[in-house]
């Protein structure tokens, strides 16, 4: 049995950026051995249960202790070892790419001499990545031809350093700056002595790819002073060079209209990743908070009413989770879709209606409005007297559509397929970010999720951020438990949602970044 080390470049922060070969490796390893600035979402895919094997070990390198930064490495090192030679398979992640300024040559060394097999999956390094998310690339014709990778960690003023940095400043050409904060009034100054003019236009990106990074631009004179007022430190890299200017022209990251904004999302877990992802799509910086999760209610209304399903002639489902635990309860039935032949079947909106279609069934019925009204409306076009009714809903579901359609005649059997139970988890934590004024807004998608959300992070907190509503009923919620709604979706849908975040940032230009 014998183990493997896989040097893997885990990319600038942006999980987007990993490799796909690392996304493979990650989800198959038996451990993972990861450093400081680790995203945590590349972190969940190791761990994550719908993984096919169980967890992988996860051992977090990065912690700063008293130990030199060799004696650390020498750790790294053994652990690699240690792990390999238990027979496993080893993620070893590294921030941008394993051998550009990562330290991963010295560890692919001490596992050649150690004679435990290794491969090297290359990333996407920070220094051509923050500059291309700041707008800013790294050649460009006519500007500049060459580019230069150096480490400002070695202090120009140390008796001998080991870049030449006048050779650097004659070269021409881009200079993209690892780790170089702090040296960086020395570099500049150097490379000014070296001949490269003060007036190069020079930038700065904190954080690159991540959804709260920092541009500063100026010039290399006036970099170190401009990176001082804007309190910019680690991780940064710096960027000298004509390129620099492209970004008036090119700049796309910082451009989106909800980047530089934090904002909840307050669904549960398991739904929230729709939400989440469209946010981001648009450049939010998402702080994803579950307010609500979902378990399954008691299952056997649910066995009992798929077992008699051949009495209805209709079947309403309200929320895409009610089509998951629905079909989740089919299967066990060992029955499919053709259960539901013949029968009128309808969704309460467009997301509940997809659910069903990625089920094989096209609902019959979608109303036009997507609250209990709506749907009640759209069923009262047909005749549904004498007809039975199944009614998949939520535990605590408003009593509206059952009352009306049985004022229809109808024969309604609603069975609860699940609850929204609040989720303490990381709610202390968020209360205390809420408090601090660091969320600039809250969305909220149902009036469960209001409820839930306050009650987690107490109501003064919950008001420190203006509420997105995906509507009325929401909004009515929100208004009941003190919040002030700032802007309400003129569609009832996660995209409308999104439309009426934007819109309201739309009316509120970015001050200052955030850090
Ligand atoms: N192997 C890594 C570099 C490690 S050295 C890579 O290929 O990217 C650490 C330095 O990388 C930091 O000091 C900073 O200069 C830079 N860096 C890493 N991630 C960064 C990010 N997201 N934004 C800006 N700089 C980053």
């Amino acid at each position: 049995m014998s183990g493997i080390v896989y040097l893997v470049g885990a990319g600038p922060g942006d999980p987007g950026l990993l490799t796909l070969r690392g996304g493979e490796l990650l989800a198959l390893c038996d451990a993972v051995v990861y450093d400081a600035l680790a995203n945590p979402a590349l972190l969940a895919m190791a761990t994550m249960p719908e993984r096919k094997k169980t967890p992988a070990e996860m051992y977090d390198v990065g912690k700063r202790g008293g130990a030199s930064d060799s004696a650390r490495q020498d750790e790294i090192n053994a652990l690699l070892i240690r792990l390999a030679n238990e027979g496993k398979r080893v993620v070893r992640l590294k921030g941008g790419d394993p051998f550009v300024f990562g330290r991963g040559s010295e560890e692919a060394q001490a596992l050649a001499e150690a004679n435990v097999r290794f491969e090297v999956v290359p990333g996407v390094t920070a220094g051509i990545a923050a500059p291309a998310y700041a707008g800013i690339p790294v050649t460009h014709r006519g500007a500049s031809t060459s580019v230069t990778f150096v480490t400002g960690h070695e202090d120009p003023s140390k008796e001998r350093d080991s870049v030449d940095w006048s050779a650097l400043a004659r070269a021409g050409g881009t200079i993209v700056l690892y780790m170089g904060v702090r040296t960086l009034p020395r570099i500049a100054k150097a490379l000014m002595e070296g001949g490269r003019s003060p007036d190069t236009p020079a930038a700065a990106v904190q954080w690159g790819t991540h959804p709260h990074q920092k541009t500063v631009t100026a010039t290399l004179a006036t970099l170190a002073g401009a990176i001082e007022r804007e309190g910019l430190t680690a991780p940064v890299i710096t960027i000298i060079g004509d390129v620099v200017d492209l970004r008036r022209e090119i700049s796309w990251f910082e451009t989106k209209p909800l980047f530089g904004r934090r904002i909840v999302v307050t669904r549960a877990q398991s739904q929230a990743s729709s939400l989440t992802e469209k946010l981001i799509a648009l450049g939010a910086d998402v702080l994803e908070m579950p307010a609500t999760k979902i378990e399954p209610a008691d299952p056997e209304p649910i066995h009992r009413a798929i077992a008699g399903l051949q009495r209805y002639s209709w079947v309403i489902f309200t929320s895409q989770n009610a089509v998951q635990i629905f079909w989740h309860a089919l299967r066990q039935a060992r029955l499919d879709i053709r259960a539901l032949a013949g029968k009128t079947i309808a969704a309460v909106g467009p997301t509940t209606g997809l659910a069903l279609i990625e089920h094989g069934v096209v609902p019959d019925v979608v109303p036009d409005r997507f609250v209990a009204e709506g749907l009640l409306e759209a069923i009262g076009q047909n005749d549904v007297r004498g007809k039975r009714i199944l009614y998949a809903a939520a535990t605590g579901a408003r009593e509206t559509l059952q009352v009306g359609l049985e004022s229809l005649g109808a024969i309604v059997d609603r069975i609860a397929l699940y609850s929204s139970v609040p989720d303490g988890e990381g709610a202390a934590a968020l209360r205390e970010r809420l408090l601090a004024g660091d969320a600039d807004a809250v969305t909220y998608t149902s009036a469960l999720s209001v409820n839930a959300f306050v009650d987690a992070v107490g109501a003064d907190a919950a008001a420190r951020a203006p509420a997105v509503s995906i509507g009325p009923v929401t909004t009515a919620a929100a208004k009941a438990r003190g919040l002030e709604v700032a802007a309400e979706a003129s569609m009832s849908t996660l995209a409308g949602l999104v439309d009426a975040a934007c819109e309201l940032f739309a009316a509120s230009p970015l001050t200052g970044a955030k850090s």
